[in-house]
């Protein structure tokens, strides 16, 4: 069966799919780090892991586990970054609106990104990209269950519907395990918490830039 044969919705990540989102957050970690001194960058990580159930994601959560991670006397210098970060410019990677209209001329696009709710609706009104999609979710967490109250939602079963993404832990495992294909689009950094090995699929092909991805669909790659 040729990749992705039959699918007519096609999830599309935002963070890092889209627009750049993990090099503001290194930027930002490694001027607290000079701050901070060594090991801040381990105790974050394991701050960060701690409280990700309750925090969720996003960069208010990531000001929070900052706070913590360095301590109150780079409170001003921690707050700082987090406004800066949910201020900063949208910057779009390259042909990724080119690719949503070429997706979209066959397929129903849809954004599905996790995080805080406040910040990705500003970054996707930044983006310019709002009017290419026929559906935006944006869900605390891209875990199997949300995959499944999406399809549930959009009427469309499991194996009609492909994720493209940069993180194999929020847009290729999940999405497999629910029965769907995934294409994953690697970035240059990838957050600690959501890098994971990748995973031999039938249902899952790895491509170097999301322009690749419409052809794919089209059968004009090699699966
Ligand atoms: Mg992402």
């Amino acid at each position: 069966m040729p990749f992705a044969d039959g699918v007519q919705v096609v999830g599309v990540d935002g963070d890092d799919t889209l627009w750049l989102c993990q090099d503001g957050f290194d930027a930002a970690e490694a001027s607290l780090a000079r701050l901070a001194g060594d090991g801040f960058a381990a105790e974050l990580e394991a701050v960060s892991r701690r409280n990700l159930r309750l925090y969720g994601y996003g960069v208010k959560a990531w000001t929070l586990n900052c706070l913590e991670a360095a301590g109150p006397d780079l409170q001003e210098q921690v707050l700082a970054h987090g406004r800066a970060l949910l201020a900063a410019p949208v910057e779009l990677l390259p042909g990724a609106a080119e690719a949503l209209d070429a997706l979209a001329a066959a397929h129903r696009v849809v954004l599905v990104t996790k995080g805080d709710l406040v910040d990705q609706r500003r970054k996707l009104a930044a983006s310019g990209l709002a009017d290419r999609f026929d559906h935006v979710e944006i869900v605390a967490d891209k875990d199997v269950p949300a995959y499944q109250e999406l399809l549930r939602f959009l009427g469309c079963p499991a194996e009609r519907f492909l994720m493209v993404g940069n993180s194999e832990v929020s847009d290729v495992a999940p999405v497999l395990a629910a029965g769907g294909w995934a294409v994953h689009v690697p970035h240059t950094t990838t957050w600690a918490l959501e890098r994971a090995a990748p995973t031999e699929h039938p249902r899952r092909v790895q491509v170097a830039s999301l322009g690749q991805v419409p052809a794919l669909l089209q059968g004009g790659l090699e699966g």
